[in-house]
């Protein structure tokens, strides 16, 4: 079975979380603090706040950023459920603007019909590890005084180019939140953080991560317990030595799938630019291809081969919201039938891609030959 995910765990973390163990010290400590001094320096931010989870550190930067009740957001249909619902649950309402269907990402273009007086913020996604065209929504921000905070939960590492023909990381101009779910690039079990180089929002994030309170048992407003323990922590303090590596492994089994699977007709692979990190691998099955995207999941699942569908339905169409869906995002629609993620992961061999490879294109030419 070659799975479509798998968290790298070797004997530095389980040393340290034995460390930790060891300590006495479980909840938030002094490796909190170390990981959050690692991860901002990665960033290279002035401040990084450690929490729970992904969610977690979204809802709070939204909050830190006084969003709530009677704004709007803007934000992909195209993304995990937990980027609406972060912007829902702090009363604020997602504005939803179609994908390029290329990038999978925000199209820029879209965004300002998208613009009211309400409209406070963008929330864009770097969406399977590939930066959004961060230039134009930048502008676009400044133009209409709007805050940005980046969804940046799959795009630990990536970078863009920006007008300037300066390399930035994803996350080191805006407020911007990352996850440690163990299928992300780095993990810490559950975890996330945001980064900021904002020191009033980064303090305001801190105090809503535990409960309105920065002196213990002195609460000046409604907080949460949204923080990470040092167990977590020093997980994360040794993957994070890593990710350089990851992701570089990563970026090479991409460039190996790709240039064998774009000679297949109708499959479209994912694009290989300098800052994608390939949190996912994520090919397009479309007509002359002979089998649908749901039958070639099949075809790999009964050869062992581990895939994924993120994601089958927009946000805008899911149960949970209701009142969207009637709305109509036509590429995201399209594009939801089409995407299926191959394994990425760093501990693929060459072997395990060339099984991908050949299983795909077994299953175009089976067909043909029935023909
Ligand atoms: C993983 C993810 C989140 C949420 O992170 P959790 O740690 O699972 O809470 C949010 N947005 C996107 C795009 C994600 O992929």
């Amino acid at each position: 079975m070659i799975p479509i995910a798998k968290p790298l765990i070797g004997e530095e973390e389980k040393q340290a979380v034995l460390h930790v163990l060891a300590s006495g010290m479980l909840a938030q400590g002094p490796k909190v603090k170390e990981f959050e001094q690692a991860f901002a320096q990665f960033i290279g931010t002035s401040h990084a706040i450690a929490t729970s989870n992904g969610t977690t550190a979204l809802h709070a930067a939204l909050l830190a950023h006084n969003i709530g009740s009677g704004d709007e957001v803007i934000t992909s249909p195209f993304s995990f459920i937990a980027t609406a619902n972060t912007i829902a649950m702090t009363g604020a309402i997602p504005i939803f603007v179609d994908i390029d269907q290329t990038t999978f990402n925000l199209n820029p273009r879209l965004i300002e019909a998208a613009i009211t007086t309400k409209t406070k913020a963008i929330m864009p996604v770097h969406l399977y590890g590939q930066a959004c065209d961060m230039q134009t929504i930048s502008n676009i921000a400044n133009k209409h005084n709007l805050i940005i905070i980046e969804d940046a939960c799959q795009a630990h590492g990536a970078e863009y180019i920006t007008s300037l023909h300066e390399t930035k990381k994803v996350g080191s101009q805006h407020t911007a939140c990352f996850s440690f779910y163990p299928t992300k690039n780095i993990t810490t079990g559950e975890g996330g953080i945001i980064v900021t180089n904002d020191e009033h929002i980064a303090n305001k994030a801190r105090k809503l991560i535990t409960h309105g309170s920065t002196t213990r048992y002195y609460h000046d407003h409604l907080g949460y317990n949204y923080r990470m323990t040092d167990i977590a922590a020093a997980i994360g303090i040794e993957q994070l030595k890593k990710i350089s590596t990851f992701n570089n492994k990563r970026q090479q089994n991409a460039i190996y799938l790709t240039e064998k699977l774009q000679t297949i007709p109708g499959i479209i692979p994912p694009t290989i630019t300098p800052g994608h990190i390939f949190h996912q691998y994520t090919i397009r099955i479309t007509k002359p291809f002979p089998k649908n995207r749901d039958q070639l999941s099949q075809i790999l699942n009964q050869h062992h081969i581990g895939n994924a569908i993120f994601y089958p339905v927009p946000i805008h169409k899911q149960n949970a919201y209701p009142i969207y869906n009637s709305q109509s995002y036509p590429i995201a629609e399209k594009i939801a039938k089409e995407v299926l993620s191959l394994p990425i992961h760093p501990s693929l061999t060459t072997e395990d891609l060339n099984t991908i490879i050949s299983c795909i294109q077994q299953a175009n030419q089976s067909y043909s030959k029935s023909q």
